[in-house]
């Protein structure tokens, strides 16, 4: 499947999964204006939903206080070797949009390609995630953005934080990385979360595991360590399982299974506000 049948097809059955209530929108009920812009397709999506890659989808609220907590779903991949490795992930939240574009991000979109180069593709199918010739490489668990070498990385707020984020570790990991704690609010919990900036030239000078982070902090700088040749931010966001002290945990052993779960990054990273 292309990207963005892929795309539809999570969408379709997240619909499904909602009981139907929202229309989809065939290719037979669109007009050709409809290629022109998301915009377009506006008008055919009842009040309260928002189009996205052809199916009409609720709008997000924001506030809403009886956000269901994410759940975990089992899936599963062949390793190099070809044997089967399960492992939890949280897929996307249906009322969460697919089009990475309606999201804020730690660095810069660029004006001249696609800021994301390469999506989160835990959900799919083994068969259908990112993976190089004879299984080098495996499914990918974070999002990879392009931009400059050098170009700051500053730290954004997740949907229902609560407080402040900390750091909770600077070193090796996808190349130089960062990771930093955050609390959110879901299902009237606190449940913790945290964001892995990968492949950096370097973290912001003296930034050290304990430091509070906020919106705006300065994290890091983009860079190929561990990637060369391939200059990108790799940004992973993963929800700790309960009762594990991840800032006692350092560089993969942050993202064993065992001490947390892979998130799609959409369900938790902000929205653009227009
Ligand atoms: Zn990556």
């Amino acid at each position: 499947m292309t990207p963005a049948a892929v795309w539809t097809a999570v969408a379709a059955a997240a619909l499904t999964a909602l009981g139907g209530l929202v229309p989809r929108l065939t290719p037979e009920t669109r007009s050709p204006g409809d290629e022109a812009g998301p915009d377009a397709l506006q008008s055919q999506c009842p009040t309260g939903t928002l189009p996205d890659n052809g199916v009409c989808i609720p709008v997000p609220t924001r506030e809403d206080p009886g956000l269901t907590p994410l759940s975990a779903e089992q899936n599963r991949h062949r390793d190099k070797l070809g044997n089967w490795v399960v492992y939890d992930q949280i897929p996307r939240r249906p009322d969460r949009p697919a089009d990475y574009r309606r999201y804020r991000y730690p660095i810069p979109p660029l004006k001249s390609q696609s800021l994301v180069v390469s999506g989160y593709d835990l959900h799919m199918h083994d068969a259908d995630q990112r993976r190089g010739a004879n299984l080098k490489a495996i499914g990918h668990g974070g999002i990879d953005l392009a931009q400059r070498r050098n170009t700051e990385v500053r730290l954004v707020n997740l949907e229902h934080q609560v407080g402040d984020a900390d750091v909770v570790f600077v070193g090796e990991f996808f190349g130089n990385s960062v990771v930093t704690r955050h609390a959110l609010r879901e299902g009237g919990q606190l449940k913790e979360y945290v964001v892995i900036y990968g492949h950096l030239g370097g973290p912001a000078p003296g930034l050290k595991a304990g430091d509070n982070v906020r919106e705006g902090s300065l994290l890091g700088f983009v860079g190929d360590s561990g990637s060369a040749g391939d200059v990108h931010l790799h940004l992973e966001i993963r929800r700790v399982r309960p009762k594990v002290d991840i800032s006692q945990l350092a560089g993969s052993a942050i993202a064993k299974s065992s001490n947390s779960v892979v998130c799609d990054p959409r369900n938790v990273l902000p929205l653009k506000t227009q």
